[in-house]
């Protein structure tokens, strides 16, 4: 059994104008798909072949000899996960028991765009900007390069990838302007909805 690369949960030009058809095809059938094939060489033949996803990044987290394999098998992780915190005509407000918790946890929904955008543009380099979930309670956090909260006993709830290949072809240098996008258009409320216990 390989790792396998997860389909687009909408078509790629659907996210267009903020992330384009072109960033998506190269994001998803190029990078993602690199790291699900550079995963499957590493474990092919090794204890870790045919184990689920996360119980490879949690067997590989901090080990010195081992971080080809978290890295790649992380970077498959989070992008799937990316992918699926974002929607067509996502963004703005968000509702439910997120917009509740948003309030109690984070003390409303400025400081939390303020918090999230400081991850995000404060991530030296590549990275994440994750919304999670610690003890019950919502944390922003970033992490470099592929490191993942899962790795780290969090539960993450949404996250946007600022490497440089995620936003490049359409707005260059601008991180800025693709956070933006990211929260006025395209963040996917439900999926911070549904993964709340
Ligand atoms: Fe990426």
């Amino acid at each position: 059994m390989t790792v396998t690369l997860t389909a687009l949960p909408y078509n790629s030009d659907s996210l267009a104008p903020h992330i384009s058809e072109r960033t998506l095809d190269f994001h998803h059938g190029k990078h993602h798909q690199a790291y699900v094939d550079n995963l499957n060489k590493l474990i092919g033949g090794t204890a870790l072949a045919g184990e689920p996803l996360e119980n490879i990044i949690k067997k590989t987290a901090g080990k010195a000899d081992k971080t080809g394999i978290f890295n790649n098998a992380a970077q498959v992780w989070n992008h799937t996960f990316y992918w699926q915190s974002m929607k067509p005509g996502g963004g703005g407000m968000p509702s439910g028991q997120a917009a509740a918790k948003i309030d109690t946890d984070l003390g409303g929904y400025d400081r939390f765009i303020r918090e999230f955008k400081n991850a995000a543009l404060t991530q030296f380099g590549s990275g994440w900007a994750w919304l999670v979930l610690k003890n019950g309670r919502l944390e922003i956090i970033k992490t470099p390069n592929a490191d993942t909260p899962i790795a780290h006993g969090l539960q993450p709830l949404m996250t946007l990838d600022v490497w440089e290949h995620a936003y490049y072809l359409d707005y260059q240098n601008r991180r800025g302007d693709y956070l933006e996008a990211f929260i006025q258009h395209l963040v996917n409320w439900d999926f911070v909805n549904a993964n709340l216990p």
